[in-house]
């Protein structure tokens, strides 16, 4: 039959063929299943020493899902051996095509890690109708085999990032390479606990974590102590992106806070629709947003006085010179800290509080 003749194409199987493949329709949906047998008279192999030994016993056929074709479902259905090895006891036999209990074959975890290269996680897990966490073990899997199979030296530069998977809810910690010309996620981790950054440094080993140059992050308190334990010679840079994201937090709060004070004092809502001009940087506005944000600059709201200070802190970034940079940063927070802008203060605070990082 053609799909086997495709299947010994795909894949190589010494001690192992292809047998009687059907199509099984269960809840409308086709699922070809693919059998797999012992090559006669074959042996299984031991998974912890590789060698050769007798069976001891046959277990109930399992299946193990294959890369989808077509519209199809594919599953390959294989009854593991057990084998008797006289060192390592009694073991379900060593099955090229998957690891140890995973149902996932090997190829379709790489087939899955693929596209969550380029789709969300979400999306991947939508449109091959597997679960999320299918998909997470996928990309771990595949991250997990680069790490085993190629080397860890020269790795200087790292980004710790977090990602929401659901809205708001769960993370992940991710961690890349930032290497010039070496690029690539290093490892995956399920949560953002101090416990999640922690298993990566033990990966990673103390020898290799000592010689870490940079490390970027952005500001969650726990995972910068532990970068500043585990990785103690490494510079922690933290991103412009994270900090002026705080900005805008605290800049839409001020105009939130005064567009209620204005409504219990039954004024006109001088900041209704000024939204998005406080919110853009100048050069994104449209026309009619920067008619609306000259407007607002002629009167002294509380919004633009922190859309000022914010617009001010950008020149922070152009700064060369470290001791330049310091002397603007305290300044700025000092002004900041006068201003009687709650949620500005609060960035001023968190700045002072990470300017060694900053300064980075
Ligand atoms: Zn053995």
């Amino acid at each position: 039959m053609l799909i086997k003749t495709l299947l010994n194409r795909m894949e190589k199987f010494k001690s192992f063929v292809f047998g009687k493949t059907w199509v099984k329709e269960s809840f409308g949906k086709a699922t070809v299943i693919v059998e797999i047998l012992p090559r006669k008279n074959s042996r299984p192999e031991c998974p912890m020493c590789g060698r050769k030994r007798p069976t001891y016993d046959t277990r109930e056929a399992r299946d193990f899902e294959y890369i989808p074709l077509w519209i199809y479902r594919v599953v390959f259905r294989y009854a593991p051996r057990r084998v008797d090895c006289p060192i390592d006891g009694v073991k379900v036999e060593w099955m090229p095509w998957a690891d140890g209990k995973e149902q996932m074959t090997s190829r379709y975890k790489i087939f899955l890690a693929r596209w969550a290269r380029r789709l969300s996680w979400r999306e991947v897990s939508q449109i091959f109708e597997t679960s999320w966490g299918c998909v997470f073990r996928a990309v771990q899997w595949v991250v997990e085999y680069g790490l085993a199979h190629r080397s860890l030296e020269g790795v200087t530069q790292i980004g710790v990032d977090e990602i929401s998977v659901f809205k708001g809810h769960r993370y992940l910690t991710m961690v890349y390479q930032l290497d010039a010309g070496a690029r690539r996620l290093l490892w995956c981790g399920p949560e953002r606990k101090i416990k999640t950054l922690l298993r990566f440094f033990r990966m990673f080993g103390k020898e290799r974590s000592v010689r870490l140059k940079f490390v970027c992050s952005d500001m969650w308190g726990p995972y910068l102590k532990v970068i500043a334990k585990k990785a103690p010679n490494a510079l922690n840079v933290l991103d412009r992106f994270h900090i002026m994201k705080k900005f805008g937090e605290a800049l839409d709060l001020v105009r939130r806070q005064e567009v209620a004070a204005f409504k219990t004092k039954g004024q006109d809502n001088l900041l209704e629709h000024g939204r998005w001009a406080l919110l853009k940087r100048p050069e994104n506005l449209t026309e009619k947003q920067t008619v609306r944000l000259s407007e607002l600059l002629t009167l002294n709201l509380k919004s633009v006085r922190a859309y000022l200070l914010r617009e001010d802190f950008q020149r922070f970034w152009s700064f060369t010179e470290p001791a330049v940079a310091a002397w603007f940063l305290d300044t700025w927070c000092t002004r900041t800290m006068r201003s009687r802008l709650d949620p500005m203060k609060k960035v001023a605070k968190m700045l002072r509080r990470h300017k060694p990082l900053i300064m980075n």
